[in-house]
């Protein structure tokens, strides 16, 4: 989930089968309502099997 911290729109959207770091490439880096520097939560993408030992 590609995130603006400032006001914390859901850029991935249109672009769910692309990567964060593709999504923020499209935007240059920077959120297109205010111009902030964007980042991506990678928990909010299931990336490989999860391990379950790993918790608890
Ligand atoms: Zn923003």
């Amino acid at each position: 989930m590609v995130t603006c911290a400032e006001c914390n729109p859901m850029l991935y959207e249109d672009n769910i089968l692309k990567s964060p770091q593709d999504i923020i490439k499209k935007f240059d880096g920077r959120c297109p309502e205010c111009n902030r520097k964007l980042s991506f939560e990678a928990k909010a993408v299931s990336i490989g099997p999860y391990d379950e030992k790993s918790e608890k």
